[in-house]
């Protein structure tokens, strides 16, 4: 039957961490379900994020839609989640009239988290809604979670400083708790409680996990006891959806570099599509990397002394000149084994390549994802937004990483334990452990996305089956 397959309308927010996973779904649904997609960007100037989305892929199309000025609408100095909140909601009346000019109406939509807001949008065209958690279980629980909890349990967690208790879930440490709950006067708070509460009213969420990674806390999310006051709401982990290797990216210099490496002995730094570093723990990491005398690729951006997301809107700024921001003679000192990378590095590339044995990562859920599918351990270093609670449960929970001693968010780690974790991911006993369990989440997470049987693919299939049903409601009633 011609268009018996439903087209879903995807929606994502800006930032790579965002739109990664969200076209990750969308070519998913194309591939597996026979879905049409069409994914609504929302546009930025940066570059990285067009580059992604050049390449053509059969039933998927991008729709770019405007770019919103909100310099007038808040405070220059709002984090970079009120940022996005902000654009999502002064670009909702563009997303409904381009949904209103598509040929075919679509079935659903499915936003990420920054998106709920266009439900609205949704239910006024007569679509099913779904939101994307585009990282853990474990986020999503407090997501949902918080908006519920009573003021008296709010102030022990944020004032006092006690662990976050999450019935059915491990609780959260207030050194490892999300960057909304450091200021309950800022926007990002109150907009964070919103999402919670609008999370739970889409038709399903989707999360970028698997049954078998966080077991406990999904099963406590499909347990109507722990969500208390929370709307029953079928969640679904899809995931891992990450980014494969392109077949179009060319053979750059450092791939080629890479490529003459051994096997296993690199350690890859790199902070996420936004974070920098302060002047001083930018120092402390060159010589740390140095004492190490450890292979490694760094991804260098000039350093902000205030500001670990500093770099998300702006990668365009200060690409040229890392050994301005470098400890004197480093460049030279470590030319036989290390290659700085100005701004940004094809990180999905060396992941995946051979001779990378480890990743100095920030925890983005994005890149955590990538370095588990390709079996590389972690030195957890997290900087802001949920990247506490990724790399706690990357060190404590899974045992895939280890991490400085107290958060790197907070105060500079020392090139003497730089050197020391370095070390034990890429040389010592315990990084040879390590080793051995991620290889082990790696071949889970394969197993999960297998359409026979994964775990992953079967929660993706419910989806499929219910925009189908609601594709075929929506013909029958119309021909009467
Ligand atoms: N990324 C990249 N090259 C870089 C830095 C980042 O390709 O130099 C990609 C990385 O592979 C990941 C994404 O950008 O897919 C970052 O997403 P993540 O969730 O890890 O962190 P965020 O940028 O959202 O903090």
């Amino acid at each position: 039957m011609q268009n018996a397959k439903p087209h879903a309308a995807l929606l994502a927010s800006p930032g790579m961490g965002h739109l990664i996973p969200v076209l990750e779904l969308g070519k998913r649904l194309v591939t597996y379900h026979g879905f049409h997609v069409t994914l609504f960007v929302v546009a930025t100037d940066v570059s990285t994020t067009q580059s992604l989305l050049e390449e053509p892929y059969p039933n998927l199309n991008v729709v770019n839609l405007p770019l919103v000025d909100i310099s007038g609408l808040i405070d220059p100095t709002a984090t970079i989640v009120t940022k996005i909140i902000v654009m999502m909601r002064e670009t909702l009346p563009s997303l409904r009239s381009a949904i209103l000019a598509l040929k075919s109406p679509p079935t659903a939509l499915i936003v990420d988290l920054f998106g709920t807001e266009a439900f609205a949008v949704a239910e006024e065209l007569n679509m099913l809604k779904y939101v994307f958690d585009t990282s853990t279980a474990w986020f999503l629980a407090i997501t949902i979670y918080v908006p519920t909890i009573d003021k008296s349990v709010e102030d022990e967690h944020i004032i006092q400083k006690q662990p976050l208790r999450i019935p059915g879930c491990k609780s959260v440490p207030f050194d490892d708790t999300l960057g909304a709950f450091l200021d309950r006067n800022d926007q990002t708070f109150i907009e964070f409680k919103r999402i919670g509460i609008e999370m739970p009213m889409a038709d399903g969420i989707l999360m970028n996990t698997w049954e078998d990674l966080e077991p406990t806390t999904i099963g406590a999310l499909r347990d109507f006891q722990m969500l208390g006051r929370v709307a029953k709401v079928p969640v679904y982990p899809i995931g891992p959806l990450a980014r494969p290797v392109g077949p179009s990216v060319p053979r750059n210099h450092v791939l080629n570099w890479l490529q003459k490496q051994p096997n296993e002995s690199v350690i890859y730094v790199s902070f996420g599509s936004g974070g920098t570093l302060s002047s001083d723990q930018m120092t402390e990491l060159a010589w740390g990397l140095e004492l190490s005398k450890q292979r490694f690729i760094w991804v260098v951006r000039p350093p902000i002394d205030n500001d670990a997301s500093g770099a998300f809107f702006n990668l365009a700024d200060g690409s040229e000149g890392a050994q301005k921001f470098l400890p004197e003679g480093f460049l030279a000192r470590t030319r036989e084994v290390g290659l700085v990378v100005p701004m940004w590095a094809p990180q999905v590339e060396i992941l995946a390549h051979p001779s990378t044995g480890g990743f100095l990562s920030h925890c983005g859920w994005n890149s955590t994802l990538e370095s588990i599918i390709n079996g590389v351990p972690m030195i957890a270093w997290p900087l802001y937004a949920e990247q506490n609670m990724n790399a706690a449960m990357l060190t404590e929970e899974l045992g895939v990483a280890v991490r400085p001693k107290t958060s790197a968010s907070e105060r500079v780690v020392s090139r003497a334990e730089i050197e020391m974790l370095v070390r034990k991911i890429m040389e010592d006993e315990e990084g040879f452990e390590i080793r051995k369990r991620v290889k082990e989440l790696k071949y889970s997470g394969e197993k999960a996305l297998r359409s026979k049987g994964g775990s992953s693919y079967n929660s993706l299939s419910q989806i499929a089956k219910h925009c189908e049903h609601s594709l075929h409601f929506q013909k029958a009633k119309a021909q009467g």
